[in-house]
C-alpha cells in the first residue's frame, strides 16, 4: 500500500482545510545541524518553559534519528499580517502547521508508515492558556519545533529554493517537517 503514496496525494489531503500550506520534497541528509541553533532556544522566551521545548526535550542524536527516514517533506505555511492582527496571525500560523502535519501524519499511518513523524514551526501553541504545571497536557497531539532539534531552518530550507527573512514584514512563514 505504501508505495502508492507520493506528495501529491498528502498535499490534497490538506488542500481544502489549509489551502496557505505548500509540501515540498526533501531529503533528510540535507538538513542542516548547526549547534549556534541550540544557543537561539536557551535565549528564547520558552525555554524551561514549554513541554516540547528545549531543555525538556529527548537527548537524543536528531541528526542521526532524521537520517532512519527515508522521505521528507517540508510544509511552508505563509499567512499576509498587519499590525492589528501580528498576534492572531502568530498563534494560527503555529496551530494551522501544527493541525496540518498531525493529519499528515494520520495519512501516513494510514499508509503503512507507522513511525511517520512531524516537527513543528515555533513552540507549541496548542493550549491556549499556556503549557500545563505539572505534563503536557495533550502528549499525543504535541510536537516539538524543527528548530529545536538543531536544525538551521533557514539554511535547510534554502537549499530547496524556500526562502526565510526576519523580520517578517508583511507575510508570516513558517517551516515544518515531516518525516516518513
Ligand atoms: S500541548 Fe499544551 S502543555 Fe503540551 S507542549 Fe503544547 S502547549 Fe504545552
Amino acid at each position: 500500500m505504501s508505495e502508492e503514496l507520493n506528495l501529491t496525494v498528502l498535499q490534497q489531503a490538506i488542500a481544502e482545510q489549509y489551502p496557505e500550506i505548500v509540501l515540498t520534497a526533501m531529503s533528510p541528509a540535507e538538513l542542516v545541524f548547526e549547534t549556534r541553533v541550540t544557543m537561539s532556544c536557551f535565549y528564547c522566551k520558552n525555554y524551561d518553559r514549554n513541554w516540547h521545548c528545549p531543555p525538556r526535550t529527548p537527548k537524543i542524536d536528531y541528526q542521526r534519528m532524521m537520517l532512519e527516514y527515508g522521505r521528507g517533506a517540508f510544509a511552508l505555511i505563509s499567512l499576509p499580517f498587519d499590525e492589528n492582527n501580528f498576534s492572531e496571525i502568530r498563534a494560527r500560523s503555529t496551530n494551522d502547521l501544527h493541525q496540518a502535519l498531525l493529519k499528515l501524519e494520520k495519512v501516513l499511518w494510514d499508509h503503512d508508515f507507522p513511525m511517520a513523524l512531524s516537527f513543528i514551526g515555533g513552540s507549541c501553541k496548542l493550549c491556549k492558556n499556556g503549557c500545563g504545571t505539572e505534563r503536557c497536557n495533550h502528549p499525543y497531539q504535541a510536537r516539538m519545533p524543527l528548530e529545536a532539534t538543531g536544525v538551521n531552518v533557514i539554511e535547510s530550507a534554502k537549499k530547496y529554493g524556500i526562502e526565510l527573512h526576519f523580520p517578517p514584514k508583511t507575510v508570516l512563514k513558517r517551516l515544518g517537517l515531516l518525516l516518513w
